[in-house]
């Protein structure tokens, strides 16, 4: 239980690295309610996640796509915690590497009560792709709820089209969001929607 009533001033509370996560038995008991950011390499995940709490430190963004192979914890104000899941579908990956990252997430999504929704990242330039198709079955799998996150619409050339597109896959998915938000992290468009949608999640879960 919170005494707060949850705003968007939660966004600007303390926020802090709690685990690095690479293998099952390191997961975290965590008590607090979680929502997770899940995206393919280069999606613009850690920006946004910066973005959203106003930190230039939270995550630090990839020079080398698919570099990070595990999911980070950040807890904040002791209020929620905040899950950086490692993007896939870089090309480089071996595969070895992404049966392991599969895995990974697996163990993760299935059976974590904490998680009361996963943001699906998806960059405006390039709409959903095979690798998130991939994902996708995996949430609906695991029964996790999801909501679209359009990124970089900053450098959109059709961004309404991309967006019916992906509303279009998120009506074929029971368990997405049926809206869409739509972000960028240079120009911090979007970011209220985007904390909103945090704070709708979070709802009767705390
Ligand atoms: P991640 O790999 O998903 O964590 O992505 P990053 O946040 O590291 O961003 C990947 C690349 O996209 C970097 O070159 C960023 O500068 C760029 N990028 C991220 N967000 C935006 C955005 O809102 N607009 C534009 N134009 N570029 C962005």
């Amino acid at each position: 239980m919170t005494a707060e009533p949850l705003t968007r001033a939660l966004f600007a509370k303390p926020v802090r690295f709690v685990a690095g996560v690479a293998t099952m038995e390191q997961f975290p008991e965590l008590t607090l309610p979680e929502v997770a950011f899940i995206g393919r390499s280069n999606v613009g995940k850690s920006s946004l996640l910066n973005a959203l709490v106003n930190n230039g430190k939270l995550a630090r963004t990839s020079g080398t796509p698919g570099a990070t192979r595990q999911l980070n914890f950040f807890n904040l104000n002791d209020v929620l915690h905040l899950v950086d899941v490692p993007g896939y579908g870089y090309a480089k990956a071996g595969k070895k590497d992404v049966r392991k990252w599969q895995g990974l997430l697996f163990d993760y999504l299935r059976g974590r009560r904490q998680l009361a929704r996963a943001f699906v990242l998806v960059d405006s330039r390039h709409g959903v792709k095979e690798a998130d198709n991939d994902m996708l079955e995996l949430l609906d799998d695991s029964a996790v709820s999801y909501q679209f996150v359009l990124t970089k619409i900053d450098k959109a050339e059709q961004l309404e089209e991309v967006q019916q597109k992906v509303m279009a896959v998120a009506a074929k998915h029971p368990a997405a969001h049926p809206s869409i938000i739509t972000t960028s992290a240079n120009e911090k468009l979007g970011i209220d929607g985007l904390q909103d949608a945090v704070i709708e999640a979070l709802v009767g879960r705390l």
